[in-house]
């Protein structure tokens, strides 16, 4: 399984830069995880839009879903010109209703699925997860603290990726995350931020201490103020995570389980 950077700024981008964006590739399947402002010109640079299996979005907030626009205009063409049979599998939050009856209401391009239709599994922990089994891909949602109601998630296919969405801290994260190979994060702050941003985001600081609470193998920042330096805030998060830390680079693709 693999992961390409599509996105990685919020809430708007830097000059010539997405927000957030991320094709996942594995089991045969192509999954777009976020499809923020700018990551859909990106996916048309890696993939042919018409071989997405599906679409997976975290919350309703522009800077993760505002390219699902633009997206249908794509796939319903294919649909027209018969280059693609079947509308495009879309699971995002029933919430806000208002933009979910919106998305769900384009139907020759997307088949949309509110991600609190899903089944709900037991955890070994408090919270039950929403569960989507996608061919070889087992996907499990754990909800978010953020303005919106959202989704943190895991994907296992081959290896474990786990992705925060927007959220602040919960320990419901914490597990989630656990013995994930690779571990996505967002850090929407530096130290400073903490109090203005502890209801809604993580800082840097506190994604490293996520992943070390979680036994991550890895862990890689995403998810940026513009106006702050990646390498700034992987270097917060490495003191709290106590090793390496990747940003992610839009445009570079990671293996979820690194070669040896
Ligand atoms: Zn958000
Ligand atoms: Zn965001």
């Amino acid at each position: 399984m693999e992961i390409t950077v599509l996105g990685c700024w919020a809430p708007y981008p830097r000059a010539g830069g997405a927000c957030s964006g991320y094709l996942v590739r594995g089991s045969g399947l192509n999954i777009l995880l976020e499809a923020g402002n700018g990551s859909l010109s990106r996916l048309m640079g890696e993939l042919d839009f018409r071989r997405l299996d599906a679409v997976i979005v975290s919350h309703l907030h522009p800077d993760h879903y505002l390219d699902l626009y633009p997206l249908r205009h794509a796939i319903e063409g294919a649909r027209r010109d018969g280059s693609r049979t079947k509308p495009l599998k879309l699971f995002i939050p029933s919430m806000p209703a208002q933009k979910f009856q919106i998305l769900e209401g384009f139907k020759k391009a997307f088949e949309t699925i509110p991600i609190e239709r899903l089944p709900l599994e037991k955890a070994p922990f408090g919270t039950p997860l929403r569960r989507l089994d996608l061919g070889g891909l087992a996907v499990r949602f754990a909800p978010a603290r953020h303005s919106l109601p959202g989704y943190a998630l895991s994907i296992k296919g081959a290896g474990k990726l786990v992705f925060s969405g927007d959220t602040a801290w919960t320990e419901e994260l914490v597990e989630l995350a656990s013995g994930a190979d690779l571990f996505l994060s967002e850090a929407s702050g530096q130290d400073q931020d903490a109090e203005y941003l502890k209801d809604t985001h993580l800082t840097a600081r506190q994604a490293g201490e996520a992943a070390r609470q979680a036994g991550a193998g890895r862990l890689m920042l995403t998810h940026f103020w513009p106006e702050y330096e990646p390498g700034l805030l992987s270097e917060e998060a490495g003191e709290s995570f106590g090793g390496p830390v990747l940003a992610a680079r839009e445009g570079e693709t990671y293996r979820v389980v690194p070669e040896l």
